[in-house]
């Protein structure tokens, strides 16, 4: 059977390895160049940083096996704690990141597949009990696109499913980390800085002497100004940054900014088959969480492998 994979974030690509390794013929569609989805990193300068997920957790044992193989050497513990109002967040809890960046799990999982990117998907059409996509024809297609945007590729309506914003900044100051915790998180939800994280709390990361910090804005402050010019809210969250957490603004270096516009889902998840032979796997249907749209990856494809045998 031919099936085809739009987007090769973490459940896309882990349910097209899943389809791919039952024997079938598996093309993933990706409309970026990177592979890993909102498991993002960039180059920032002379550093790497994570843009989108954070870090990830294992507590899953055959998710965990899988990393361990997979990323070897590259898998690496997050040791410093996250606050959250002055407590320690989910003491005893493990977080991993990937030493070369979090967005190589993406690289790892896509190795051996069929992966065509730069190329985005349009609508997807029936044509009798086949599902037509960029004019090939396949027996599933498996979206794994945040559900606003499959809604669209599936000619349905989003109805109600929520998925919020996340205004994202990147900050680099020329004053070492003071290695006292790894990130502070607000989780009353009434902060602007929902987030703020020391890239330098993973080893490797940051170049000698400087430190970068990782912004993310709270779903109100996002929602709010998604569409402003980014300049405004850019520098209103860098001065808070710096109040809050006693930095010089005249050790100031680069920054930079993105807004992730389907960030996280908040609304009710979806169920993964919408029809014979069309489906939604990540967080559309599960937790945002890499751990969690993992699991879905692998749960759908089992569902697509079920409903086709
Ligand atoms: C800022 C931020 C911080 C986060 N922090 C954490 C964290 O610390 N820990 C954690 O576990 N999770 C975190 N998450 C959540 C986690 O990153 C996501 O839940 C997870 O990566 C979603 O994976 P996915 O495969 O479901 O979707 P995605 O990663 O979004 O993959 C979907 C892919 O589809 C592609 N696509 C979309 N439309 C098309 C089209 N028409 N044609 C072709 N391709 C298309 C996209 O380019 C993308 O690559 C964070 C998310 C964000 C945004």
């Amino acid at each position: 059977m031919q099936m085809a994979v739009i987007g090769a974030g973490i459940s896309g690509l882990v349910c097209a390895r899943k389809l791919a390794g039952a024997g079938h013929r598996v093309v993933v569609i990706e409309k970026s160049r990177s592979l890993g989805g909102r498991c993002a990193t960039r180059k920032f300068g002379q550093h790497l940083v994570d843009t989108g997920a954070q870090y990830f957790t294992m507590r899953d044992e055959g998710i965990r096996k899988e990393v361990e193989q997979l990323a070897a050497g590259q898998l690496k513990k997050i040791e410093k704690p996250i606050l959250s109002e002055g407590q320690i967040y989910r003491a005893g809890e493990e977080r991993f990141y990937l030493a070369n960046g979090n967005n190589r799990l993406g690289s790892l999982l896509a190795d051996g597949l069929e992966v065509r990117r730069e190329c985005e998907a349009g609508r997807v059409v029936q044509e009798g009990r086949r599902w037509k996509v960029l004019g090939e024809e396949y027996d599933a297609v498996i979206s794994s696109a945040p559900w606003p945007q499959t809604a669209s590729l599936f000619g349905l309506d989003p109805g109600i499913v929520v998925f919020e914003p996340n205004l994202t900044m990147l900050l680099e100051y020329s004053a070492p980390w003071d290695g006292s915790c790894y990130a502070k998180m607000d989780s009353s939800g009434m902060q602007p800085l929902a987030w703020v994280a020391c890239e330098n709390g993973k080893a490797g990361r940051i170049q000698n002497g400087k430190s970068v910090y990782v912004v993310q804005a709270s779903v109100e402050y996002s929602r709010e100004k998604l569409e402003s010019k980014p300049e405004v809210w850019m520098e209103d969250l860098q001065l808070r940054l710096e109040k809050e957490w006693g930095l010089d603004v005249g050790l100031r270096g680069a920054v930079f900014a993105h807004r992730w516009r389907y960030a996280r889902r908040s609304g009710d998840a979806i169920p993964s088959r919408m029809a014979m032979g069309l489906y939604v796997c990540g967080d559309s249907a599960t937790e945002s969480r890499i751990e969690s749209v993992w699991k879905n990856g692998e749960e759908t494809a089992g569902q697509v492998l079920a409903d086709l045998a």
